[in-house]
């Protein structure tokens, strides 16, 4: 991948927009007309965020992101059907993007709507049947922790795009595709990165301002 960035320096970029943005420190909306005069030819967005539709989690605005940098897929929360799939092996296979994030975020109404298995129309109950796929062993709970259930949502569809979509298998073999599971804590504005050992967030002060100028 010659002159492209890695999924790691990718995930970096979104781990100090976030601290940006939880710190109140974002860059961004600026010089827009600048960056769409640049963007004019095409994009080469840096992430795939697969994340939920809720109006508070907007991928943009909590990774301190311009315009082109992201490839932002929303559903009520972020299920994977045809469409979502289709865009992502779109966003890998031709815009060569090396990172997926599946974005998760406490308080989700869908995955609390999964949970009480509401009784709703066709539609929607399509959606239920797609949350319920990768949540299965807190439906016979009577009350399960719902930032448990919905941290268990996300990681699974990260974890499906690894293992049962085989499209993405060849990417991640060559390196040139990270796919992460992350959760975006509402009340902090901090997005918490599974399986990523640097949680920038967690270091000390000192550290942090080297980090990302925070
Ligand atoms: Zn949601
Ligand atoms: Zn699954």
């Amino acid at each position: 991948m010659s002159g492209k960035i890695t999924g790691e320096e990718a995930l970096k970029n979104l781990v100090e927009g976030n601290l940006r943005f939880a710190y109140d420190h974002s860059l961004y909306p600026r010089n827009w007309g600048m960056k769409r005069q640049k963007l004019f030819k095409g994009q080469t967005p840096f992430a795939v965020i697969v994340g939920c539709s809720d109006s508070r989690v907007c991928p943009e605005i909590i990774f301190d992101a311009n315009l082109g940098d992201l490839f932002v897929i929303r559903t009520a929360g972020h299920v994977m059907d045809g469409s979502v799939l289709g865009s992502m092996q779109f966003a890998v296979k031709h815009l060569k993007v090396p990172l997926i994030v599946v974005l998760g975020h406490s308080g989700c109404g869908a995955v609390e709507a999964a949970i009480n298995r509401a009784k709703e129309v066709q539609s929607l109950k399509k959606l239920i049947k797609s949350i319920h796929h990768s949540i299965k062993s807190y439906l016979r709970e009577k009350r399960p922790d719902m930032d448990q259930v919905i941290e268990e949502h996300t990681k699974h569809d990260a974890e499906d795009l690894k293992k049962r979509w085989s499209f993405f298998l060849p990417y991640i073999q060559r390196g040139d595709l990270r796919v992460i599971a992350a959760h975006y804590e509402m009340s902090t504005g901090l997005v918490k990165f599974f399986d990523h050992k640097k949680q920038r967030h967690e270091l000390p002060e000192g550290e942090r301002e080297q980090v990302c100028g925070i």
